[in-house]
């Protein structure tokens, strides 16, 4: 028989699911796939839960609810002072991951180069690939995770059409500079390409840190497709509710390439996500402060275990270097011997890369409840205990 899709033939199953599964078998605390073990907002989902019961659950209008796209404009002036038109710069998606899949199907084809920064979030590099693109890597290496203006000035060519970056990203939990954003924007402009800024972390960014989305740089405006997830933003992630903001000219190819994907998303979901972008100020502060506690939490006790704890600016992940602790192996090795040996779950950050990553990295998700973590840090101390530390 003929072969099925080359890109997806074959593709492993994606490193979170495996370590969900992993976690599953081995009864472990589940610190890898990153999602909340708390539901979010009562009064949010009360909507979605009154919504569907009193209807309409017909198919929304294709770009998504007014009252969600709206309030989607409406975040983006409260928060980052951008004035969107919510008519014809939003379309409401299925989760940022179809956001992603939508902007890069409209956005690219064969014989487009796409700068990805390693390491990536795993879907941008197979999405790229099914556009027919060329993926053009760029690293960003631990501790810092800053990027090189001369690697990154390289990865530009005529044939660029488009840059994707994750900020604040995952997994590094790195929050571009204003600087490196400069550098970004300088060379979208100077090569005249586009960037697809997925930013679904945006409000989840600690303390003396600031989000810049890069499409309020000077210049960017016209260029920058911006993805934002309701999934994060109210910690509801099995809702998949995602918003595209983009100048008119992208979202109509975009909204076309949505219009085959999924066409819409669920009324009730929408109706309720809606009321939520709409929250006091409180309520944004709250889901930083909570979050930032979690990550003192753990951030110490990990130290003291050995770990090396790399900073932590924003998202719901912190990274860890292994390589201090005696441990022989790389960081899949260390993954599994500590779901199965300690009872909890963590993802290898090699996954996140499609060219060769480093092996010593670990990424630990700690938007989990304190008891949760406290008895995720006893497991790890009474494990970790066995490596002579060199
Ligand atoms: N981008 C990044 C960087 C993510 O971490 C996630 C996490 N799930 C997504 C996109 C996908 O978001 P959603 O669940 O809304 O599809
Ligand atoms: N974004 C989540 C993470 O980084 C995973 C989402 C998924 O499993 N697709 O852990």
């Amino acid at each position: 028989m003929k072969p099925t899709n080359s890109v997806f033939t074959g593709l492993e199953t994606t490193v979170f699911e495996r370590m969900s599964r992993l976690a599953m078998e081995h009864n472990a605390i589940n610190l890898g796939q990153g999602f909340p073990d708390v539901d979010g907002p009562q009064d949010v989902r009360e909507v979605a839960a009154h919504t569907l019961l009193e209807g309409p659950n017909q198919y929304p209008p294709m770009l998504g609810l007014p009252a969600l796209r709206q309030a989607v404009a409406d975040n983006n002036k409260r928060f980052w002072d951008l004035d969107i038109d919510w008519q014809s710069e939003v379309v409401i998606t299925s989760g940022a991951t179809e956001a992603l899949a939508d902007s890069i199907f409209a956005m690219v084809e064969p014989g487009d180069e796409v700068i990805l920064i390693e390491p990536l979030y795993d879907c941008y590099l197979s999405l790229v690939k099914r556009a027919g693109a060329t993926p053009v890597f760029v690293q960003v290496n631990a501790p810092d995770w800053e990027l090189n203006e001369e690697q990154l000035r390289k990865a530009f060519s005529s044939q660029t059409k488009a840059i994707l970056i994750n900020n604040p990203m995952n997994p590094t939990a790195k929050v571009f500079s204003r600087q490196e954003l400069q550098l970004i924007a300088d060379l979208c402009i100077e090569f005249d390409c586009y960037a697809i800024c997925d930013e679904v972390y945006e409000h989840i960014v600690f303390e003396d840190q600031q989000h810049t989305p890069l499409m309020t740089l000077p210049g960017m405006r016209d260029r920058c497709i911006r993805i934002g997830s309701a999934g994060k933003t109210f910690s509801l992630t099995g809702w998949k509710v995602g918003y595209i903001t983009a100048p008119p000219n992208l979202l109509e190819p975009i909204a076309k390439a949505h219009q085959f994907v999924t066409f819409t998303t669920p009324p009730n979901l929408q109706k309720a996500v809606a009321y939520g972008l709409n929250k006091e100020d409180a309520y944004y502060a709250a889901l930083e402060s909570d979050l930032r506690s979690k990550r003192d939490l753990i951030s110490k006790p990990l130290a003291q275990m050995g770990f090396r704890v790399l900073p932590c600016e924003g998202t719901y992940f912190v990274t860890c270097d292994f390589s201090a602790t005696g441990f022989r192996g790389n960081d899949v090795a260390f993954c599994k011997k500590m779901v199965e040996e300690a009872g909890v779950a963590a993802v290898p950050i090699s996954a996140f890369y499609g060219t060769e990553g480093p092996q010593t990295l670990v990424r630990f998700c700690f938007c989990k409840k304190d008891e949760v973590l406290q008895e995720a840090l006893r497991h790890l101390q009474t494990w970790m205990g066995q490596f002579a530390a060199v």
